[in-house]
């Protein structure tokens, strides 16, 4: 028995030099202090049939081994447990030189900052920003504005209308007309916001637009001040070298009208796609405001004259950008939107 004794001593340390982990140990303690099958216990129960004579001898044997196992079995399973735990902290450190994760940051819209800008210049010169509803009455968005009854710009195909006495506002002029109700001139206004128009979506329709529309009203005003006004304005927001260019046309609010044009900032004139080969870019609609519609405010028409443009957002927006689909404004397509 004395010999079996060391012989289990031997294989224990063997063993035990192999347990790598807790429970690599916790099978090991199984094998040597298991109650039905551990090597040990099985080795303290033949200790019955040893003769008394040896009995005290093996006895004492076997004590010391059971303690001298059972120490050492506490030996390593501390040892593990720190290893463990090093394992632990060396796999979870953080290393602060990796660079972390990106958060994408929220900024203004483009149509935003487009508005911005054209507001920042417009205030520069002395201009204020007026505000609007944007559901109106026919009088306000037509009447008032020498728009009449059975005018085309009145037909039901282009305008919205919430009940036979109100309308979604087709251009932002009403408020240059409530303005005018309430303040005498000098006046320099700009108003901008939303529009509502029954177009169908396309490259370059929307329902709901955006417009920023400028008025001016003093005595002695002219068309060389519109020129001079609407000059400074596209070449401060396109270019120092941008070309402007006046042709005539026709609006209802305004008397004579002009179209205006700026020269094409890609080919400069020459004639390429973006200006379909003229060298011009059709940019916004203005005029001197028509003397009718100031008898609708009560302004002096002998003693006032004034002149008003209207400026497209998102026409601003996307000549400035080269962008050819005024859907991409209204998307939120990130890919779009990151590159403003
Ligand atoms: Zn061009």
């Amino acid at each position: 028995m004395l010999e079996k004794s060391k012989q289990i001593r031997n294989t224990f340390y063997e063993e035990a030099n192999k347990a790598n982990s807790i429970q690599e140990l916790a099978e090991l303690r199984d094998s040597y202090f298991g109650r039905k099958r551990g090597l040990l216990t099985l080795l303290m129960k033949q200790l019955r049939d040893v003769t008394p004579d040896n009995r005290a001898e093996i006895g004492k044997e076997l004590n010391e081994l059971k303690l001298e196992l059972e120490s050492a079995l506490e030996r390593m399973k501390g040892q593990l447990e720190v290893q463990v735990l090093n394992d632990r902290l060396a796999s979870e450190q953080v290393d602060v030189t990796l660079p972390g994760n990106r958060r994408l940051l929220g900024h203004a819209h483009p149509l935003s900052q487009v508005g911005n800008e054209i507001e920042d210049i417009f205030y520069s010169m002395g201009y204020s920003i007026e505000d609007g509803p944007e559901i109106e009455t026919p009088y306000y968005n037509f009447e008032a504005l020498n728009i009449p009854e059975h005018h085309p710009a009145r037909d039901a195909q282009d305008t919205f209308y919430v009940s036979d006495s109100l309308l979604l506002r087709t251009h932002t002029s009403p408020v240059q007309i409530r303005t005018m109700e309430t303040r005498r001139p000098p006046l320099r206004i700009i108003c901008p916001g939303r529009v509502f128009r029954h177009d169908n979506p396309d490259a370059t329709h929307s329902p709901v637009f955006h417009q920023v529309e400028g008025l001016a009203v003093d005595e002695g005003i002219t068309f060389a001040d519109l020129k001079g006004t609407l000059e400074y304005f596209l070449k401060a927001f396109f270019s120092e070298r941008t070309k402007v260019r006046f042709r005539p046309s026709y609006f209802a609010f305004t008397e004579p009208s002009a179209e205006v044009d700026i020269s094409c900032f890609v080919c400069s004139g020459k004639g390429c796609r973006i200006c379909k080969m003229s060298g011009w870019i059709e940019v916004l609609g203005a005029g001197m405001v028509n003397p009718a519609v100031f008898n609708y405010v009560h302004y002096d028409p002998e003693r006032y004259t004034g002149f008003a443009f209207g400026i497209g957002i998102e026409r601003f927006a996307m000549v400035k950008y080269s962008i050819s689909n005024i859907q991409h404004f209204y998307e939120s397509d990130l890919r779009f939107l990151e590159q403003f």
